[in-house]
């Protein structure tokens, strides 16, 4: 009996999930090909650790044909869908075109950096959506630390030592908070004639940290933040951006070398060049994730305009909780034309939200209960512990050693600026400069 063939563009939360639920359900009647740019799977919300170096960024990538062995992984990133041919065309690793049909088809490729019409921004800022910049974020801490402990200018030395980060949402806020801890270490690990201390910005035109979450969960980070020396200042955005700082909307001059834009994110390109139905970039679907007219086409996670259905007239918001559970609706609704399974539309109550401030700290409220502090840091790695598909044991491991030992503070150099520009389609992909041969 053929198969058929349920191609998945984009193994994030959504497609794994999606992937590995029709494996389970329906791996008889059902050929799953998984198309993604990587052969694992990104658990994003640790991203923050990599670039603060509590965890190797080998601890977040989950193998996909480890993990996921009766699917098919093609390697690439898809360039075009022909809805009317049931084909999606890609380019290899290596830039070579290829194309898969289809019989039915889940997109769920994500989002990449948000960009704002703010002079300089594209050209010196860097985003914080894939493992290329958490890698780059890293190195680039450690030798501008290295450079300013040794250098003889009091001014050149400030400005190497200060980061500024541009929205307090939780990637700003966890870039901020665990960066502070770690920029810390590499000066203590420098040891410096003079002390420098180092000095990280958190801006957001919102008036609060956290602006999105519950407002306790906001007054927590807000409170990390400040003791870690963090200068913390929300009504306030950026005018410029220029090779030596950023021009403050109140006029102030921060002279820095460093600028993480983590002011959100939109959905993945790909999603415009479809030609269908976008509501903020994202492709519209109905309650049940399918793309209206289109019966054997499903969106989910980032890239979907998901009806929020305990939130009437609205959408659900961009989070790893939601594009995961969608993943096995897809999945379960992609079964159902099938006749294997009840179709069924989507809809989940937010369970709360963790977000890790780095040592021991949290903030956290698990079904509505507020919680801050250590226990909010243990239920916070609980949590990601729980959530991801694998490596677990490798993640417990490094927190384990990062708890005992001190931080490693060398650079390698291997993501230069260059290779991560914030105006890309593929933040998950470090930009090569191709020579002839791959
Ligand atoms: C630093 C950071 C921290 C976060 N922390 C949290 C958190 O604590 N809690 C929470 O709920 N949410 C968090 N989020 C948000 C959460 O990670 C996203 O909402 C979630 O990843 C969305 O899942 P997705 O499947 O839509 O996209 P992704 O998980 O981004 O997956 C998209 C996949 O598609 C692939 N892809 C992209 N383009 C193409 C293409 N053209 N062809 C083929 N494949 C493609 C990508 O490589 C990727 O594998 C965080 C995000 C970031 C960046």
């Amino acid at each position: 009996m053929k198969r058929t063939r349920v191609v998945i563009v984009g193994a994030g939360f959504a497609g794994y999930r999606a992937a590995r639920a029709l494996n389970r359900t329906a791996r008889r009647h059902v050929e799953v090909v998984l198309l993604n740019p990587t052969d694992y799977f990104l658990y994003l919300p640790l991203l923050p650790q990599v670039a603060a170096g509590v965890l190797e960024p080998r601890r977040v990538s989950v193998s996909l044909t480890g993990t996921l062995p009766h699917s098919r992984l093609v390697l690439g990133e898809a360039t075009r869908v022909d809805l009317d041919a049931r084909t999606v065309h890609y380019r290899d690793p290596e830039d070579r075109p290829g194309e898969l049909g289809y019989d039915m088809l889940i997109l769920s490729v994500g989002s990449v950096n948000r960009l704002l019409p703010i002079p300089g921004v594209a050209e010196h800022a860097h985003g914080f959506r894939g493992l290329p910049e958490a890698l780059y974020l890293r190195d680039h801490v450690v030798r501008q630390l290295e450079m300013a402990a040794h250098e003889p200018d009091p001014e050149e030395r400030r400005a190497r030592a200060t980061f500024v980060v541009v929205g307090a949402g939780y990637t700003g806020t966890e870039v901020a908070a665990q960066g502070a801890m770690f920029a810390d270490a590499v000066m203590r690990a420098e040891r410096p004639g003079e002390w420098v201390k180092p000095r990280w910005l958190l801006l957001d035109i919102a008036d609060r940290v956290l602006p999105e979450l519950d407002e306790r969960l906001g007054g927590t980070a807000d409170r990390v933040l400040r003791r870690r020396g963090v200068d913390v200042r929300m009504g306030m955005s950026i005018k410029e951006a220029t090779r030596d700082g950023v021009l403050l909307d109140d006029g102030e001059f921060v002279p820095s070398r460093t600028l993480v834009w983590c002011v959100g994110v939109r959905p993945d390109p790909l999603v415009a060049d479809l030609g269908l139905d976008t509501e903020r970039g994202r492709l519209v679907v109905d309650s049940h994730l399918n793309v209206p007219d289109h019966p054997e086409v499903f969106a989910a996670g980032d890239a979907a305009a998901v009806p929020d259905l305990t939130r009437e007239g609205q959408f659900t918001p961009m989070t790893a909780q939601h594009a995961w559970r969608q993943g096995k609706t897809a999945a379960r609704n992609v079964a159902a034309r099938l006749g294997l399974a009840e179709r069924r539309p989507y809809e989940h109550h937010d369970l709360g939200f963790a977000v890790d401030l780095g040592g021991v700290q949290g903030a956290a409220n698990p079904l509505g209960a507020a919680l801050s502090g250590p226990l909010a840091g243990a239920v916070t790695r609980g949590y990601h512990l729980m959530s991801m598909p694998g490596n677990r044991v490798r993640v417990g491991a490094d927190w384990l050693l990062d708890a005992v030992l001190t931080r490693q503070t060398v650079q390698l150099g291997m993501v230069r600026s260059g290779s991560v520009p914030l105006d890309t389609a593929s933040p998950e992909l470090a930009r090569v400069f191709r020579a002839d041969h791959p």
